[in-house]
């Protein structure tokens, strides 16, 4: 059938009919070559092929309990109305809310807290912002509180807006510390730094968590940053708080974080590898923090099967228990 095929074809025209045959030979002998152990350079191999793949470096992780989740709240967030935070702790804490918190003096206060004065009470807070804010509301969250408190600068101060952009405040900025002395021992983390925007008449970008920061008993810093879950079938909101810290790159070593919500998380939702489909979500691409795939998955890629962004490191979200 093919021979003559190829005969009529050569009487057509001789010249494509070689072309032809040329090609097709070339072909059948780089697939045997590469069977057989060579290395074809060639577009016969898939880019996804586990052999040309380098394994993703893994990062050393350091688990840690935080006692503190911030959230903004429901109802109308506006620096007129106020707005509604949503803490969840482990332990009783005090939660301080500064107004209108000059930037320099944040920054000041968090650098304080690494070199001199452990920040780890709200007085310590008071001290190291030296009054560099509009107003300051203190809420006492005790370990089972669950509802919304609601912060508002009072009509008194007269404040409205915080100036036209580049701004040197920042609307809000919400300070979690434990309230009980000997907790401060327990955990590891001391106190939690939110810095929240509220939009106001002059920046009507709507609320948001822009930053927020865990200071450790031993004077460093974390940034929180959430992790992007693969959604699950039947839960598709994100999870709580599975949070994952890193510590600013400046520091030694770098270890990172994650928070032990993550647990909880886990077992009530779904939670497959989008690759297989068969084995649980167990591990965070860096530098997206997609947690996406499995363990054995993740040997498979180097670009992030949600976004296509270059994988340089993964961590594991949870370790099999050491025997
Ligand atoms: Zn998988
Ligand atoms: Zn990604």
């Amino acid at each position: 059938m093919a021979t003559v095929f190829l005969v009529t074809l050569y009487e057509y025209s001789p010249l494509f009919s070689i072309g032809a045959v040329s090609l097709c030979f070339i072909i059948t002998a780089a697939i045997l070559l590469g069977r057989f152990g060579f290395h074809v350079p060639a577009i016969l191999h898939s880019s996804d092929e586990p052999e040309s793949i380098t394994p993703t470096p893994e990062k050393h992780m350091v688990q840690v309990t935080n006692p503190f989740a911030l959230d903004l709240g429901s109802g109308p967030a506006n620096v007129i109305d106020g707005v509604s935070l949503k803490p969840c702790c482990l332990d009783s804490c005090v939660l301080s809310c500064f107004w209108g918190c000059e930037v320099i003096a944040l920054q000041r206060a968090l650098q304080t807290h690494q070199h001199n004065l452990k920040l780890c009470s709200p007085q310590h807070f008071l001290q190291a912002l030296q009054h560099h804010y509009h107003y300051c509301q203190t809420f006492q969250i005790c370990e089972d509180h669950r509802e919304e408190v609601r912060t508002r600068i009072p009509d008194e101060h007269h404040i409205t807006d915080f100036g036209p952009l580049p701004r040197d405040r920042y609307p809000l900025v919400a300070v979690l510390t434990l309230a009980k002395e000997e907790a401060r021992n327990i955990y590891n983390i001391v106190a939690n730094v939110t810095v929240i925007h509220v939009p106001d008449d002059k920046y009507n970008l709507s609320a948001r968590i822009l930053f927020q920061y865990l200071l450790t008993s031993q004077r460093t810093m974390f940034e929180l940053k959430p992790l992007f879950m693969s959604a699950g079938a039947e839960d598709t909101s994100p999870p709580p708080d599975p949070e994952l810290v890193s510590r600013p790159s400046s520091l030694e070593e770098n270890p990172e974080v994650a928070g032990d919500e993550w647990d909880e998380w886990s077992e009530r939702s779904s939670r497959d590898c989008v690759i297989c489909q068969n084995a649980a979500v167990n591990r965070v691409l860096l530098p997206c923090r997609h947690a996406c795939v499995c363990d054995h998955c993740v040997t498979h890629f180097q670009h992030c099967p949600i976004c296509r962004a270059f994988v340089l490191e993964s961590f594991v979200l949870d370790r099999p228990a050491e025997p």
